[in-house]
């Protein structure tokens, strides 16, 4: 194992691995760091193309201590997908998306928690806990029946019906309660506080992020060891962003790209955009954004604890942050589908919706290789029915 130390993202303070972790002294989140240059003696281009796909294959990069086995569900390389159709629609190249909603429970969550479950069981967990707006609770509850350890989960009223029975069928205690995620957070600190669990928040223990950072790391091989012009990504707590931002540092202090960076665009709803809001101010830190409302769900987080890390990302890759309205991604879901046979989840279809903001704002280039992360399998949300009902008794197959 290559992990050094941990240290606070805000105040850069030590803590030593091995031990427990939630949030640092600062109440800020704790990032891993690694020995980047036995890393860099270790692992090259042609022993990672050797090995079988999927996140384990970068186990230098990631924080379980050697001999321990991951708690697995079969975390595949997701597929990164053209969309030709939607490209030639607004006179555009090359538009990618990541697709990871191949992932078990159907979304990147699986990434995070793959990874958290899988060090929590090495620290002796018996009971994890977190608040939800569905995906992390269905993947937390997973993982944590594939090690043997309880699960709860506390998720707001709006979370999608399809993620809260997934999530009860893995035997997790689930609750259903009357506010936002950020306000159920509450509750599971304060179990956790009383000894009831371990607290499994986005990027309020450090090993999510270590688990989201490999799909940094799987684009940059997957593009021929090059990133992308530009990365749109679905921002509710910024884990994903923020990890892939750790995940190109990693990989050029190992010498496995050079110092280019993609801008990256953090994409919100315009009915939850506190990110968005802070960014357009110049500020370092976001406010609550009160009254959330989308029905993109995962990007429904009105308070972000790695606020100031999305910013920084966003702000030092000479991205954007971008507000999309509810019609947008609804459109977005629906023409990427059509267009290109990709059935985007809400989230990636703001995602979508993101990018042909930015086009139109001369934010992105229309040559530009972009690649867009869409984030959950798209058939897990509800969808306009279009059929048209028949009776068979009334109708000859020829006049249909
Ligand atoms: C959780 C989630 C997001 C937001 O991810 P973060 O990395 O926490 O910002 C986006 N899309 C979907 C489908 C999600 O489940």
């Amino acid at each position: 194992m290559f992990v050094n130390h941990l240290e606070c993202s805000l105040t850069g303070e030590y803590y030593p691995s091995g031990q427990i972790h939630n949030l640092s002294r600062a109440g800020k989140p704790l990032l891993v760091r690694y020995d980047l240059q036995a890393v860099r003696e270790r692992l090259t281009k042609q022993l990672l193309q050797e090995r079988a796909p999927g996140m384990w294959k970068w186990r230098e990069l990631l924080p379980l201590p050697d001999g321990a086995e991951p708690v697995s569900l079969g975390e595949v390389e997701t597929p990164l997908l053209p969309l030709p159709r939607l490209a030639a629609e607004a006179e555009a190249g090359n538009l990618l998306v990541k697709d990871e909603g191949r992932l078990p429970t159907g979304s990147f969550k699986a990434r995070g928690l793959a990874m958290a479950i899988s060090m929590a069981r090495q620290f002796g967990t018996s009971h994890v806990a977190l608040p939800t707006n569905g995906n992390a609770g269905a993947a937390l509850a997973a993982y944590a029946a594939a090690a043997g350890i309880g699960a709860t989960v506390i998720c707001p009223a709006e979370t999608p019906a399809i993620n809260v029975t997934e999530t009860a069928a893995y035997g997790a205690e689930v609750y259903v309660a009357d506010g936002q995620i950020d306000e159920c957070g509450r509750l599971i600190g304060e179990g956790a506080a009383a000894g009831r669990w371990f607290d499994c928040s986005t990027l309020k223990e450090p090993y999510r992020i270590e688990g989201k950072k490999v799909m940094g790391l799987e684009l940059a091989e997957q593009l021929g060891w090059r990133l992308p012009d530009a990365i749109f990504y679905p921002t509710g707590g910024g884990t994903g962003l923020i990890g892939m931002w750790k995940a190109f540092a990693e990989l050029e202090a190992v010498g496995l790209i050079g110092p280019e960076r993609p801008r990256m665009f953090a994409v919100q709803a315009e009915g939850c955009a506190p990110i968005v809001r802070a960014w357009k101010n110049g500020d370092e830190f976001a406010e609550r954004w009160e009254g959330a409302a989308t029905v993109a769900t995962g990007i429904r987080v009105p308070k972000a604890v790695g606020d100031f890390l999305i910013l920084r990302a966003v702000r030092e890759s000479g991205g954007a942050a971008i507000a999309v309205p509810e019609e947008a991604i609804a459109r977005g879901v629906e023409d990427a589908a059509r267009l290109d046979g990709v059935l985007l989840c809400p989230e990636g279809g703001a995602v979508l919706a993101g990018w042909r903001m930015a086009l139109e704002r001369g934010l992105v280039g229309r040559d530009e290789q972009i690649v867009l992360f869409n984030c959950a399998a798209g058939n897990k949300y509800p969808l306009p029915d279009r059929a048209k009902r028949i009776r068979l008794g009334e109708v000859n197959g020829a006049e249909l």
